[in-house]
């Protein structure tokens, strides 16, 4: 069998001797294996290398996965198997259990260069002559936090790891819809160093905090900063949402509740507790349950405005295609100030879980 990881994933670390010993350890005969879709292409090479290792059944979780939330346990024990084995994603502690097989959860380090790394620091520490950092990242660097945080320190740079929280495995690591890392900074904390790429995670790290956000890119070593203009333009975009659904409300619009299906998604409570507070101002909710959540899903069933108690990037990250639908989709946040209960700058992303 070959074992060298390096020729499953051209871009990822994953411990495939874990992932072995685990299913040869508890002695699982069929098992399915899931993993987000940049890694799917090589699911096929993946489960032949485990059946040659362990001799048990493979069967490849086939539907798109967006995160640990989103694993397939109760899917796999409907086919029968022992066991999911979920590549790509860090367990999340506070997630239910209940009606889902054991499920092995095996991150994907992705593989960075160090010597841009290290390059990248010396740039922002020289921009901002900063001495006390807070580090931050997603599960797919989160492996490289430790030499980072050796690096600075034999620069003389304090560094601050935040967390976990509750949904959170390792100090520093954030997710799209926590930043528990970033809570509670001592005030001697500069600025926050950001490893990673994409905008969403540095911006609502600026949101939570007010503090200095440094973005440095693991592959290139490249830096930036969030700008506070690009802070404003999103709050702008969200407010306009706000907006939107405060008009439709006044004119008598029904709001959809939706509750997400997912495993780690999944937040009833506070549906029903938006329920109440929408009840409370004489508006008219219905709770709505779905898996993938889709613009055209809400439409179809006549809502014009939504809440969201599931991912909440999915209000984020797919805005323009809710517009294009006609549906304003909000988060629980956004609608206890659309219904004034919440002033308009204690905004914040939404983080209740
Ligand atoms: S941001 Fe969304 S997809 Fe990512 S872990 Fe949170 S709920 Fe899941």
């Amino acid at each position: 069998m070959n074992m060298d990881q390096n020729e499953i994933f051209p871009s990822f670390l994953v411990d495939m001797g874990s992932i072995v010993e685990t299913i040869s350890s508890k002695s699982y005969h069929r098992i399915m294996v899931q993993a987000p879709e940049g890694m799917k292409m090589y699911m096929t090479l993946l489960a032949d290398i485990i059946e040659e290792a362990t001799n048990a059944e493979v069967i490849i979780d086939g539907e798109p996965c967006y995160g640990a939330c989103d694993h397939s346990g109760e899917r796999a024990k409907m086919l029968g198997m022992d066991a999911l084995i979920h590549i790509g994603h860090t367990d999340i502690p506070s997630m239910k259990r209940e009606g889902s097989i054991p499920v092995h959860f095996f991150p994907a380090q992705m593989k960075t260069d160090m010597e841009a790394i290290k390059k990248g620091l010396d740039e922002i520490l020289e921009r901002t002559e900063a001495r006390r950092v807070s580090l931050l990242t997603t599960a797919q660097h989160i492996a490289r936090l430790i030499e980072i945080e050796a690096y600075l320190l034999e620069k003389e740079v304090t560094v601050h790891l935040g967390g976990p929280g509750k949904r959170e495995m390792y100090p520093g690591q954030v997710l799209g819809c926590s930043f528990s890392a970033a809570k509670d900074l001592p005030d001697e904390v500069e600025v926050l160093i950001y490893i990673g790429t994409g905008n969403f995670h540095p911006l609502g790290l600026a949101l939570s905090t007010g503090k200095e956000v440094h973005m440095l890119d693991p592959m290139t070593g490249s830096v930036s900063q969030v700008e506070m203009q690009e802070v404003d333009r999103l709050l702008r975009r969200r407010f306009a949402h706000i907006e939107k659904a405060k008009d439709a409300l006044e004119k008598g619009s029904d709001v959809g509740l939706i509750i997400g299906s997912k495993p780690g998604q999944e937040r009833s409570s506070l549906a029903e507790s938006m329920m109440e507070e929408l009840g409370k101002k004489g508006h008219k909710a219905r709770k709505i349950v779905m898996d993938h959540i889709e613009p055209m899903k809400i439409r179809a069933l006549g809502y014009e405005v939504a809440v969201n108690t599931a991912c909440p990037r999915i209000a984020f990250d797919d805005s323009s295609r809710y517009d294009l639908e006609g549906v304003t989709l909000i988060t629980p946040a956004e609608l206890r100030i659309a219904l004034d209960i919440l002033p308009w700058d204690q905004y914040s992303f939404d983080e209740e879980w």
